[in-house]
């Protein structure tokens, strides 16, 4: 009954897409290049944070989700939306009333993340202080960052916090501790994340964290949108499903989580160019003081998800707003949370794994001539960064050459030394 898992969360439509070369440039890691006239993704380097999606102005560029009509593939299905749904409906729309609107658009059943958020924090803070050698713990609630730590800073593994996103925490719980309180069969119920951006499809919430896949599908704010503001007419406020914590609904907040970590010294940090620059710090043996880092790619934090709908600075006043009037202390008995960390409610299945970009050559001199041969030829191209080559930059093209991704003649630019291919390999061969 599961949904097909999803590969990635954004594709390129060749049939859209004109070349024009703006994603490749936008994008943060240099993960595209042009084949055929056509932008590319190269898989092993992509962190799936959206950017190109954001950029291209042809809408070339998709997200995978599933249609709002796959929650009909199952008897049960639950919804788990994102703290951040929250703040998309203005300040009159309480959560209560739209975790009824998502009953009342069909979902059997609907779980507000925002105690599980207020409990995570307890547990981070309670592992933070239980190991006060990680200096700091990193936060691997953004899938984005995970990826980011795994392909391009491994040697940060080690800092990630090993716990669950609430999300998923979620998920696993309603497909073990919820069927059976309810008496539901696992695989009637579909689990269905609400989110705000793309990269939390179900491609990540398998095998990143877990053995198996405890959500069957990923609906953006924009998929539910529509029905919950007709839902939202429609329905009335009868039942008290959940009151929120004003501490969980915070997360969507660039610094929400890293606010109820009462630890010394804790960085939140938002914003994708941001976010490499302090894990290049990191990297490097700097920032040591610091305890707790939260990392979020997206700028301001969740509120500013590729897949948001709402003006990302009324998301940010509406949440603030919210959580003013949910007070924004912790209401958690600790003894709970430490039940909870005991039974392993917290932990990750699955370990994240470094995926370094491979050398330029497995054999040290091997790859210190490649390296060589790089250098020439990047002096060898007229500088023009344009990306006519399909590559970029300059440096990338090079690389790409040396590599065997490329061919040198894609630059149409006129070169310094034509000769330079050759005398390079003759190089190599000596
Ligand atoms: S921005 Fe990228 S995907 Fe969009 S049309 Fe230009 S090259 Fe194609
Ligand atoms: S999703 Fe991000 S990392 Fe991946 S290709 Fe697009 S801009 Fe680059």
């Amino acid at each position: 009954m599961a949904l097909e898992a999803q590969i990635h969360p954004y594709e390129i439509l060749p049939e859209r897409c004109n070349g024009c070369v703006i994603c490749m440039k936008a994008c943060p890691v240099k993960a595209i290049r042009l084949r055929d006239h056509r932008a590319v993704i190269l898989r092993e380097l992509c962190v799936d944070c959206g950017i190109c999606q954001l950029m291209c102005p042809h809408n070339a560029v998709e997200h995978v989700t599933q249609p709002f009509t796959a929650i009909d593939s199952f008897p049960k299905p639950v919804a788990i939306p994102s703290v951040t749904l929250f703040s998309q409906f203005g300040y009159e729309v309480t959560p209560n009333q739209l975790l009824l609107a998502l009953k009342h658009i069909g979902f059997a059943e609907v779980l507000d993340l925002s105690w599980l958020c207020e409990w995570t924090n307890e547990a981070v803070e309670s592992y933070l202080l239980d190991h006060p050698e990680l200096r700091p713990g990193i936060s691997a609630t953004c899938p984005v960052v995970v990826q980011l730590v795994e392909k391009y800073y491994p040697d940060l593994i080690p800092n990630l916090i090993p716990f669950l996103p609430p999300r998923l925490a979620a998920a696993r719980w309603v497909k073990t501790k919820l069927a059976q309180r309810k008496g539901w069969r696992r695989e009637d119920i579909g689990v269905f994340y609400i989110s705000p951006c793309g990269a939390r499809n179900v491609k990540m919430d398998s095998p990143r964290y877990a053995e198996h896949s405890y959500v069957d599908g990923m609906l953006c704010f924009h998929d539910v949108y529509g029905p919950i503001l007709r839902a939202l007419d429609e329905i009335e406020e009868t039942e008290i499903i959940q009151k929120c914590s004003g501490v969980g609904l915070a997360w969507s907040l660039s610094g929400g989580h890293a606010e109820g970590i009462r630890v010394k010294h804790t960085l939140a940090v938002s914003g994708f160019r941001e976010v490499l620059k302090i894990l290049e710090m990191l990297d490097a043996g700097r920032l040591r003081e610091l305890r707790f880092l939260e990392p979020l790619v997206c700028p301001d934090g969740c509120l500013g998800g590729t897949l948001a709908v709402e003006n990302r600075f009324r998301a940010k006043s509406v949440t603030k707003w919210m959580v003013r009037r949910h007070g924004s202390k912790s209401k958690v008995d600790p003894r709970r949370v430490e039940k909870m960390i005991r039974e392993g409610y917290f932990d990750w299945e699955v370990s994240p794994t470094p995926h370094p970009l491979p050398p330029l050559d497995p054999q040290p001199d091997q790859a210190i001539a490649k390296l060589r041969r790089l250098e020439e030829i990047l002096e060898s191209l007229a500088g023009g960064q344009c990306g006519a080559c399909g590559s970029p930059d300059c440096r990338t093209f090079a690389e790409d050459v040396v590599r065997g991704m490329a061919d040198l003649s894609d630059c149409p630019m006129p070169r310094s030394d034509e000769n330079v291919c050759g005398g390079a390999d003759k190089k190599n061969e000596d």
